[in-house]
């Protein structure tokens, strides 16, 4: 009887762990220079086999050999951000970020200080893609979040002021961070490449993107693409909070589960 339980259900599970195994792979990889290389081994895994398939031996002989050689190229060139991915298994699960309480306070205080002395400042808040390209375009800081560093770094007397802050959970990933500008043409002309980037970031990536106007002190926040203009204080907390759902408690599988809900519920999609 178990003999036939398990021989049923072992390649089910089989299947399930390489799904979570693959999944976690790129999620460690997504946002980062190594997705793309990884995408690239894709294709020369599918070539590969379709080579297998074929018979094609010469080929085969060759991309065997380009195989063996790429493993070592690949392990070397991204060695920080195997570090960097593999240092994350541990934090994955709490690393869900949520500025509520002390954090939150000290994010609108650090904001509302920006705006009254209208002092231009972009502020991306990273959520579940990484913006790790963009952390590390800029200098990268990892301090913990404080009102007084962030009008420090937005001094537009300092060398940091240029470009933008990133934030990661907690923590001040980096400043001088440059983001793509959105390519929207129908914003007022008086939105200049601050405003611009705080689109464009947010056009693809799920961050969350606070920006304070130099010229006027107006604090606007940026998500998926859309810009609200003029929030005060209040306003920001509340979109703030609407925004930032807390994920604590939640296991790899669930939040697998959760994202991939689509393949789990057997739906048929209605036809347009
Ligand atoms: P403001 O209302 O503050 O004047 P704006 O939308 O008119 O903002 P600019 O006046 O062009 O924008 O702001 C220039 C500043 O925007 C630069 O000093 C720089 O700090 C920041 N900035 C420009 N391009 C980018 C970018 N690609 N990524 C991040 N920050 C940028
Ligand atoms: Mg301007």
């Amino acid at each position: 009887m178990l003999q036939m339980i398990l021989s049923v259900w072992r390649p089910l599970i089989e299947i399930l762990v390489i799904w979570v195994l693959i999944y976690s792979v790129i999620r460690f990889f997504q946002g980062t220079r190594a997705m793309q290389v990884l995408l690239g081994l894709l294709i020369l895994v599918i070539l590969f086999l379709i080579a297998k398939f074929f018979e094609l031996n010469s080929i085969i002989w060759v991309m065997s050999k380009l195989f063996a050689v790429g493993v070592v190229a690949f392990l070397i060139i991204f060695q920080p951000e195997m570090r960097r991915a593999l240092a994350r298994i541990g934090t994955t699960m709490s690393n869900s970020f949520l500025p509520l309480g002390g954090l939150m306070d000290e994010i609108l205080r650090a904001v509302d200080h920006l705006s009254r002395n209208r002092v231009g400042a972009i502020i991306a808040i990273e959520r579940e893609m990484g913006l790790k390209t963009y952390i590390e375009s800029g200098m990268m800081i990892d301090a913990k979040f404080s009102a007084e560093l962030i009008w420090s770094i937005f001094d537009p007397h300092t060398p940091t002021h240029d470009g933008a802050v990133i934030l990661s959970g907690d923590r001040i990933a980096s400043c001088g961070s440059l983001f793509p500008l959105t390519q929207s043409t129908d914003l007022p002309p008086s939105m200049g490449t601050r405003h611009r980037a705080a689109i464009g970031i947010t056009e693809e990536n799920d961050a969350i993107c606070i920006v304070i106007s130099e010229e006027t002190g107006n604090i606007s926040i940026a998500v998926s693409g859309n810009l609200t203009r003029a929030l005060d204080i209040a306003d920001l907390r509340k979109t703030l909070e609407g925004l930032l759902h807390p994920a604590e408690g939640k296991s790899l599988l669930q939040e697998f589960i959760e994202k991939n809900k689509r393949l789990f519920q057997f739906q048929r999609k209605p036809t347009p």
